[in-house]
């Protein structure tokens, strides 16, 4: 059975050239160090911190703008919720498929939850139908079961601000009936669309012909 990530789905709506180098093909690409640098150095300490463990000692190791955006992380409200999970794997079987992701985190109140995805960069154009959003939701709803409200914030540490997306019965209906319609096209096709330009900033552009 096919199985889907938010970042499959995403590639194969901008770029069926793309995801047939990434994923059919399975060529990897490493993207400069430097590019995700920041965000993967705030997502591990917060990470580590959720989970209770002694975060003294990577502090110091931070840059000046890494401490300023930790520490906006570290005042927001969503992030001072009470804990539940973080870097939690979850998936949902959709139709005939599965979808899944890693959240950044899992937070409560009450029977009220919240999906957190900090950004450091910006947040995704369209963040209510963004695959990421619709997939996260999905799986969370499938896993909670029984709570009073689910929501997916995006926590934008560039400029301070939280993008809150509500999820009710016919958002749910709404993203399967997306997430099948993207799945189903994906499986469905046998021979990729391979006539896009080149462009510039895609890190497969040395591939592309
Ligand atoms: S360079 Fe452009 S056309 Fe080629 S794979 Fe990347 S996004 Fe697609």
């Amino acid at each position: 059975m096919n199985s889907f990530s938010p970042n499959m789905l995403k590639t194969f709506e901008n770029c069926q050239k793309k995801y047939y180098f990434k994923y059919v093909q399975n060529i990897s690409v490493p993207q400069p160090v430097s590019f995700f640098e920041k965000g993967k150095n705030i997502h591990a300490l917060a990470n580590y911190y959720l989970k209770g463990a002694d975060i003294s000692k990577l502090l110091p190791a931070l840059s000046p703008e890494e401490k300023q955006i930790w520490q906006k992380l570290l005042e927001n409200e969503f992030f001072q919720k009470t804990y539940v999970n973080s870097e939690y794997n979850l998936s949902a079987k959709i139709n005939d498929f599965w979808v899944g992701g890693r959240l950044d985190a899992l937070m409560k109140d009450g029977d009220d939850y919240f999906i957190l995805d900090y950004k450091t960069g910006a947040i995704p154009k369209n963040p209510e139908y963004d695959y990421q959003t619709m997939v996260y939701l999905i799986c969370a709803d499938r896993v909670l079961k029984n709570y009073n409200s689910l929501k997916f914030i995006y926590i934008d540490l560039k400029n301070n601000k939280n993008y809150v997306i509500d999820f009710y019965s016919e958002k749910k209906v709404q993203y399967v009936e997306y997430l099948t319609k993207i799945c189903n096209k994906i499986s469905q096709t046998l021979e990729f669309d391979l006539s896009s330009e080149k462009c510039k900033f895609c890190e497969y552009a040395k591939f592309c012909y």
